[in-house]
């Protein structure tokens, strides 16, 4: 067994901060990441890109593969979703994370996003996150449903190991007794990650509460508990949003959002 994993304080003390192209992850400021659940077609994600890059994201979040759990519910546009962030990135200059659910398409995923994102229901996925390691670009690694923290860090260690350090933690919320929302957002997770890993950690309020209502309140939480960045979903008309309707925020909800963050932010001796 080895002693010093990668993931660990004990190998590397001071915090990891993955810097893309001068927006840094897991530093001084807080960074906002922002769209739809998926992609749709072109005129909306270019739509809402443009105004959660006026509210203050840094990058364009929005599925084009989609793990959903029916196989009859829609499943992303694939590639072409792809060109539509592509395209968006082009127009906005806004910085895209978008999913993979397979290793056949790591390269494709590669190509396009400038953060892959492995899923909460492809956390143990090892094979997956095999083929993430050796890729060049930053890891978003969501926490599994019912995943411990150990779990959760053994598999940043699978994608360290293949010699790809650049792994972003995300808390998403995990099933619980309590069903009044979606997920239980463990918070507690929080402090734990960042006293075990230097890795950066950022929460995903949208899943772990699935109520829209809930989104802001649980999104200064995590702030004021020292996570160093959100991933929020964001709708121009969240009732028509093909999927996880009731977790999207409307445009004024976000930018109430990044009103009520910036305080919280401050008072915990980050920016935004
Ligand atoms: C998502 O972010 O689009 C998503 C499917 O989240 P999770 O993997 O956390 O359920
Ligand atoms: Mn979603």
């Amino acid at each position: 067994m080895k002693e010093k994993f990668l993931y660990s304080r004990k190998y590397k003390k001071e915090n990891t901060i993955i810097n893309l192209n001068k927006t840094k992850i897991g530093g001084k400021e807080i960074i906002v990441m922002a769209g739809p659940c998926a992609v749709e077609n072109k005129k909306q994600i270019i739509e809402i890109a443009k105004v959660v890059k006026k509210l203050g994201a840094k990058f364009l979040r929005g599925g084009a593969f989609k793990p959903r759990t029916s196989p009859y519910s829609f499943q992303g546009l694939e590639e072409e979703g792809l060109r539509y962030l592509a395209e968006t990135k082009q127009k906005t200059n806004l910085k895209i994370v978008t999913e993979v659910m397979d290793t056949k398409d790591v390269k494709l995923i590669e190509k396009y996003s400038d953060i892959i994102q492995i899923g909460a229901r492809n956390m143990q996925n090892f094979s997956l996150l095999k083929a993430v390691g050796k890729s060049y670009k930053p890891v978003l690694l969501k926490r599994g449903l019912s995943a411990t923290l150990k779990e959760f860090l053994m598999s940043a260690e699978y994608i360290m190991k293949e010699g790809n350090h650049k792994v972003i933690l995300c808390e998403r919320g995990i099933r619980t007794f309590c069903t009044y929302t979606r997920n239980t957002l463990d918070l507690n997770i929080i402090p734990a990650l960042k006293k075990e890993t230097h890795l950066p950690v950022i929460v995903d309020p949208s899943h772990a509460v699935g109520v829209r209502d809930y989104v802001i309140p649980m999104s200064k939480a995590a702030i004021a508990a020292g996570a160093d960045g959100l991933i929020i979903e964001v709708h121009k008309n969240p009732e028509k949003s093909v999927s996880d309707k009731d977790q999207t925020l409307n445009f004024s909800q976000f930018q109430q959002l990044m009103k009520e963050i910036k305080p919280v932010a401050k008072a915990v001796g980050k920016i935004l």
